[in-house]
């Protein structure tokens, strides 16, 4: 599996492309709100996007799903518990002016599993941070959305977070295998789950 990241928008949410080396078949793991950006990308790769899959649905991850569907007409997928976070993403942005009137195009619930080539790749709810969180795993790659960061886990201060529900998750990502690479919806990507294990998390 191929993986390019990138940092885009002003809360630099990492965006992920993965792909299939044999087909050039594409997921788009949380968009970001750089369409434009991740279009051009993925024309330059010679990329083939299937679908886009959102770890959770805060604005800062979806924002760019509207104009993506327009541009290669592929599914969204998120967990239902967080369709109306979703769909209020560009209100919660404050983007009134311009894309304030856009409704994000509806999404598809997430399976438990994706092929993407010869891979499958996992969905794992781990809800706390928002109650539809997911993590995508596929060995030894896992993708924890805005739950878990190098620098410490995610924010559960929200009226629909659970700081009980995060930290069951939280123990579920760690008992993953050691040498399982962690890429967060923010800073530094990736890390080794082994560098958290030395601090008292
Ligand atoms: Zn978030
Ligand atoms: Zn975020």
């Amino acid at each position: 599996m191929e993986i390019k990241t990138f940092s885009v928008g002003k809360l630099q949410t990492n965006c992920y492309l993965v792909w299939d080396k044999d087909t050039s078949d594409c997921l788009i793991i949380d968009p970001g709100d750089d369409a434009d950006y991740l279009t051009t990308e993925i024309i330059n790769l010679k990329l083939k996007p299937l679908a886009i899959l959102l770890t959770h649905g805060h604005y800062d991850h979806c924002l760019a799903c509207f104009e993506l569907k327009l541009n290669f007409n592929i599914p969204i997928y998120l967990h239902p518990k967080d369709n109306l976070l979703y769909q209020n993403a560009a209100k919660s942005a404050g983007h009134w002016s311009t894309i304030g009137a856009l409704r994000q195009p509806p999404t598809l619930p997430l399976p438990p599993k994706i092929k993407l080539g010869s891979e499958t790749i996992e969905v794992i709810p781990i809800p706390g941070h928002t109650p539809g969180s997911v993590c995508f795993y596929s060995a030894p790659h896992l993708f924890v959305g805005d739950t878990l960061f190098e620098e410490g886990v995610g924010r559960t201060d929200f009226s629909y977070s659970s700081p009980s529900d995060i930290q069951k998750s939280l123990t579920k990502i760690y008992s993953f295998p050691e040498e399982t690479l962690i890429y967060p919806g923010h800073e530094n990507s990736p890390f080794f789950l082994s560098s958290l294990n030395t601090r008292n998390y």
